[in-house]
């Protein structure tokens, strides 16, 4: 077996291991990483589009999955303050109480026998694939703010940042968020 078969099938395995532990407390894994999504995405991303662009699904799926969140009172919809047609998608308190039982935290006991190095060029390499795989089939990568090419940290203008793309202030909190528009620095 080559070492790029050898890649590939791990890649696999860990991925349907993944798989096997999104599904808990009655959501199906596209809920789970609506939820997830809904929680870790900017004001200018916090919508049914920004969901479709993440997740790479059917329009259809996206609504779907937002009807079942908003019925089950972990999401909830509001008028988008920049566009008056546009909704922005939140989590409820409930939605954010769930996401502290999120399956995925039994990843945290695992990689806990990692030291800090292996961690952080784990991390580097993991974000690396992802971002080539993302740019091979043309989908964006929603890094964080924080390392967009138009994150100005500081800046006299902001609150403390600016988006040079956007032109607006960011809070600290923005700057920890990812970003439809965002361009790796
Ligand atoms: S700086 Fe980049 S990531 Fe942040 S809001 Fe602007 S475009 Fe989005």
């Amino acid at each position: 077996m080559s070492h790029d078969t050898k890649l590939i099938d791990l890649f696999d395995r860990l991925a349907r291991v993944a798989g096997n532990d999104r599904t808990a407390q009655g959501l199906n894994p596209v809920q789970w990483e609506a939820l997830r999504f809904f929680a870790r995405a900017n004001r200018f991303s916090r919508n049914p589009s920004g969901l479709r662009q993440y997740l790479g699904v059917t329009k259809g799926t996206v609504s779907q999955s937002i009807i079942v969140l908003e019925k089950k009172g972990l999401l909830k919809k509001v008028p988008d303050s920049r566009d008056r047609r546009g909704v922005e998608v939140r989590l409820t308190a409930a939605g954010r109480k769930l996401l502290v039982d999120d399956p995925l935290n039994r990843w945290r006991e695992d990689l806990a026998v990692l030291s800090a190095a292996q961690r952080k060029s784990l991390e580097a390499t993991l974000e690396h694939l992802l971002r080539a795989a993302l740019q091979h089939r043309e989908r964006q990568p929603f890094g964080f703010c924080r390392d967009c090419v138009h994150f100005a940290r500081d800046e006299a203008s902001g609150a403390p940042h600016f988006c040079a793309l956007l032109e607006v202030p960011l809070s600290d909190e923005d700057s920890q968020l990812i970003c439809r528009e965002q361009a790796p620095g």
